[in-house]
């Protein structure tokens, strides 16, 4: 039997589908593709690695026609999944296919045509991220760890996170996200540097005194790492512009040193069903903890509603040791690093408290409250209303 024939005894056994009926199924699913039960086909992309980095159809898992049968069922356990696959010109899936109706998948198809197909009818592909050597030797030890891996690591670079506020918590937190290569980093800030600063906001140097702080702060992490995009937005923070700030972003650091940041910060990032890490310090001790939309409680939760202006913290700036923000602003960093990469325990639900005069660690348990007014039963995220309250004294870090 010539290669002829036996292709056409194959797509004998086979099912085919077309590039149109695939486009229609990437479309419903925004681009996606589905779980292979119920919500679309999975779609799995047989080529070799040169041709997979060159293109491929969004939503599309890779495995190389070479490791197909030895990988298939890590990926796809379930045997009646619906899959679709695909390769160049529809050769290598056809022959794909029929070795998967073998190992027991029942609902297989090949894609007709394959990617040159799915191009030439001018259908949108996307790029895989590939690291770069540079990044390959900077991320090393990351990615050597199996729980990130460089899968984790392009999670990290195509991340953004803004930090609320770059003074010294944002300070802390920022370098070691810069580091670790979070690719895009916010700050809201509306200072500048100021001599008084520097003994703990370790984002900013001499030399900057009087620059804003948001410059200062680009300025050190694209020093450190290149691969970050830095975003200044020198303001402050109003329920005018907060959506609009938040909105493009993965995760919050919230290093704010007021309550009317604060509350909004938490309204605006339950209203999108962002993640909040919070934190605040006070002389020898800080605490931090994480707000995860739909897992755990949420600040107002712990504080409904601000403390009336008389009961605020007198005027009179407090004192604060200029390493603990060090600590707390890296405890902040570490779990929106987990976060990105999905891997851990995050502090939802916990609040991690450090004493550094005695050198304690200590956690408490937060509840979620029923009648919390921004997350509690029955509140609908596009319900809540962002409040500006008034600004009055507090303890400025
Ligand atoms: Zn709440």
């Amino acid at each position: 039997m010539n290669f002829g024939t036996f292709l056409k005894d194959v797509k004998g056994q086979i099912r085919e589908t077309d590039v149109a009926t695939v486009k229609q199924a990437v479309d419903k699913r925004g681009g996606k593709a589905g779980d292979g039960n119920g919500t679309g086909p999975i779609l799995i992309d047989v080529r070799e690695k040169d041709e997979w980095t060159e293109g491929y159809i969004p939503g599309a898992r890779w495995i190389p026609r070479g490791f197909l049968e030895q990988r298939i069922e890590d990926q796809v356990p379930e045997r009646s999944s619906d899959l679709i696959l695909y390769c160049a010109g529809g050769t290598r899936s056809a022959l794909a296919a029929r070795s998967l109706s073998e190992l027991g998948y029942t609902n297989v198809r090949s894609m007709a045509g394959g990617f040159t197909a799915w191009k030439r009818a001018g259908n949108t592909y996307d790029k895989p991220f590939i690291m770069t050597p540079d990044q390959n030797v900077r991320y090393a030890r990351h990615t050597m760890l199996p729980e990130i891996g460089e899968e984790g690591q392009i999670k990290l670079l195509k991340a953004k996170v803004l930090c609320l506020g770059a003074g010294a918590l944002g300070s802390s937190a920022g370098i070691y996200l810069g580091a670790a290569g979070v690719g895009t980093l916010g700050f809201i800030d509306d200072d500048v540097v100021d001599l008084s600063n520097l003994q703990r906001q370790i984002l900013h140097a001499t030399d900057r005194v009087g620059t804003p702080k948001v410059e200062s702060a680009r300025k050190t992490i694209n020093g450190l790492n290149p691969d970050v995009k830095v975003i200044g937005h020198m303001a402050r923070l109003s329920s005018e512009n907060v959506l609009d700030i938040i909105k493009d972003y993965d995760v919050i650091v919230d290093g704010a040193d007021n309550f009317p940041s604060r509350y909004l910060l938490n309204d605006a990032a339950l209203k999108l069903g962002k993640p909040v890490i919070h934190a605040s310090i006070y002389r020898f001790e800080g605490q931090v903890t994480a707000f995860v939309p739909g897992k755990g409680p949420c600040y107002r939760c712990l504080y409904p509603s601000p403390p009336p202006p008389d009961m605020a913290p007198s005027c009179q700036e407090a004192g604060v040791l200029g390493v603990l923000p060090g600590i707390v602003g890296v405890l902040q960093a570490t779990e929106a690093v987990k976060l990105i990469v999905g891997v851990g325990k995050s502090l939802a639900g916990r609040l991690l408290m450090y004493d550094a005069l005695n050198t304690k660690f200590r956690e408490m348990k937060l509840h979620k409250d029923p009648a919390c007014p921004t997350c509690g039963e029955g509140v609908k995220p596009e319900s809540i209303e962002l409040i500006d309250y008034q600004e009055f004294c507090n303890v400025r870090i």
